[in-house]
């Protein structure tokens, strides 16, 4: 696009991925100008940068889709229950397509800085590569899991084969044939990236640090009419995923009855807690309905005596997947319960370790990783392990990385990595005191991470685009979340996060920080789920916006 150099808009939005996409269109439907500066090449957030083999989505397609278009769902077809990421890719790009969104997105431009000029009410960001932008407001749609985390290994420049990191991926075709390659990390990236490469290098060896829960992702192609019955069913499914605790569903089509068919009988339901169950009972329901069925239990999620119960289950069943006992217990997580992480979900994980060509590498018994050197690299214990290529799937510093990587500067030239030196304060996740005019889709203190993103991306998106109208109709030109109501908003995220296994004391996980050194330990997500989250949003812009400063 022509150049924008000092070029004045409503609104400038930071990032081109699905908030960023969606933020423009709803924008442009207002009349407002507006303009997305992207780091990247193209469109697509996650799905641009996360291209490594295996990467896949959680969620069941259909519902991990817009739902903002009823021509846009009418005319887009998902092939698989869960799509892979080259599929998304295609999809975001045909969003970008339709709705001609390019045209006012700048691109391979990452933004440095952004400060707010308070005489001025607005806006300047700036990029790494000299421009300027300068906007009543801003919107960072940065994405929670864009900023990759790289662990700084002693020596790491001196590897001398190919290094990659599943968050950075690049478009050309890697080619592992005959390769050694070494994986470090066993999160949701890892677990699906080992398998896939097991099955195209010489070796795998997966370098583990924290064994993971992980259950299988059921995935399938969608069979013959699946898309037309969905599609006649989208609104109805839209209205659950709103109404609903993540946004997800688990939707699946109901096919009419042939005529004169007799009733089916009613559909087997496993039990609602783990405790009631007898230990019999408990083995039968993973029988009947897959070892899925123990992270499903409510009071696995919140009463301890459960939770330990479902994680032995879950080693057991482990152990007769593992064909090696030794390798089985080095795959098995202890110490930490199930639900504290982020579910993760794989095709053939656990399956992969039966290969001859993977091997496990379990830092725990080895020690951590003390040194990459040309060849491979070096654990405590000094073993010295050899290989060809690295894949980095170390994951991220999530929620707030990509937000304090740039030099945000709001009123009195307060920097926000100050004002977040000891965690994240924000006011519903979508504003921070002192930082006026500026909106963070799917921030810290929103259900974000904790729900179908695409449902919380047009949440905010719709919140914040009606905000901005309402500000407009009433003349105002500037909104500041109030010290007091982020305060107050922080102790209840807090305070609801209390009591769940997302905050057990053995629990690390990157909710809370943990994964990167020196991070405060605080639980980032709001747990009270969407469609409670969505009402609070509602009702305080129904009151005038309570808890947000308006000025003219
Ligand atoms: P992650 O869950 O943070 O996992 C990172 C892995 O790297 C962990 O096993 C971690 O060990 C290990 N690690 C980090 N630093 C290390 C070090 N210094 N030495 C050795 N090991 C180290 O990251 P991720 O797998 O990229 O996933 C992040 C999130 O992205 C997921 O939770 C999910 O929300 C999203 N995601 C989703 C999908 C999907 O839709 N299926 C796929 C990929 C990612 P510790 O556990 O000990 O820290």
């Amino acid at each position: 696009m022509a150049s924008q150099e000092q070029q004045k808009y409503d609104v400038v939005i930071v990032g081109a991925g699905m908030a960023g996409m969606y933020m423009l269109h709803k924008l442009r439907g207002q009349g407002m100008r507006a303009i997305v500066i992207e780091a990247g090449s193209d469109v697509g957030g996650t799905w641009y940068w996360n291209r490594y083999p295996g990467c896949r989505c959680d969620v069941p397609s259909v519902e991990y889709s817009f739902s903002f278009s009823k021509e846009l769902e009418q005319e887009w077809n998902w092939t698989e229950i869960m799509a892979a990421q080259p599929e998304i890719l295609e999809y975001v790009n045909h969003v970008a397509d339709r709705f001609d969104l390019r045209r006012d997105m700048v691109f391979n431009s990452r933004v440095s800085a952004a400060s707010f000029d308070e005489d001025a009410k607005h806006w300047t960001v700036t990029t790494e590569q000299g421009e300027s932008y300068t906007a009543d407001f801003c919107v960072m749609a940065t994405g929670c899991l864009s900023m990759p985390n790289k662990p700084e290994f002693p020596g790491a420049d001196r590897f001398k084969g190919e290094v990659y990191h599943t968050g950075m991926w690049p478009k050309e075709a890697v080619d592992f044939a005959g390769k050694r390659v070494a994986v470090i990390g066993s999160g949701s990236s890892g677990v699906q990236a080992i398998p896939v490469i097991a099955e195209q290098a010489g070796e795998v060896i997966a370098i583990q640090r924290s064994p993971v829960y992980t259950f299988p992702a059921n995935n399938r192609k969608l069979e013959d009419g699946y898309m037309d019955l969905a599609k006649a069913d989208y609104a109805t499914i839209r209205e659950q995923q709103r109404n609903s605790q993540t946004g997800i569903i688990y939707y699946s089509p109901r096919r009419p009855k042939p005529e004169g068919a007799a009733p089916g009988k009613p559909k087997k339901r496993p039990s609602k807690t783990i405790l009631e169950l007898t230990p019999e009972q408990r083995k039968q329901e993973i029988r009947d309905f897959g070892f899925n069925v123990l992270s499903q239990y409510v009071d696995v999620h919140t009463d301890p005596e459960a939770n330990e119960i479902a994680c032995e289950l879950y080693r057991e069943t482990l152990r007769e997947l593992v064909k090696d006992p030794a390798v089985a217990d080095q795959l098995a997580p202890k110490n930490y319960p199930i639900g504290c992480k982020r579910p993760v979900i794989d095709t053939d994980y656990y399956l992969a370790f039966n290969r001859p060509n993977v091997r496990l590498v379990d830092l725990r018994e080895t020690g951590p990783i003390e040194e990459i050197t040309e060849t491979g690299l070096r654990t405590q214990n000094g073993a010295h392990i050899e290989f060809d290529m690295l894949v980095y799937a170390t994951g991220f510093d999530a929620m707030t990385g990509a937000l304090k990587r740039m030099d945000i500067t709001g009123r009195g030239g307060r920097k926000l990595v100050e004002k977040w030196e000891d965690g994240p304060r924000t006011y519903l996740g979508l504003q921070i005191s002192g930082f006026p005019n500026m909106f963070t889709i799917t921030g810290p203190g929103s259900p974000s991470v904790l729900s179908n993103v695409i449902v919380s991306i047009e949440q905010h998106v719709d919140w914040i685009a009606d905000c901005l109208s309402y500000l407009r109709g009433h003349d105002l030109h500037v909104i500041e979340a109030e010290e007091q109501a982020e305060s107050d908003w922080v102790a209840h995220v807090n305070e609801v996060a209390k009591g769940t296994m997302f905050t057990a004391p053995t629990c690390n996980s990157w909710y809370l920080g943990s994964n990167i050194p020196g991070k405060p330990r605080i639980f980032m997500p709001y747990v009270a789920g969407v469609h409670t989250y969505r009402q609070k949003c509602d009702e305080i812009a129904a009151d005038g916006y309570r808890g947000f400063a308006l000025a003219g």
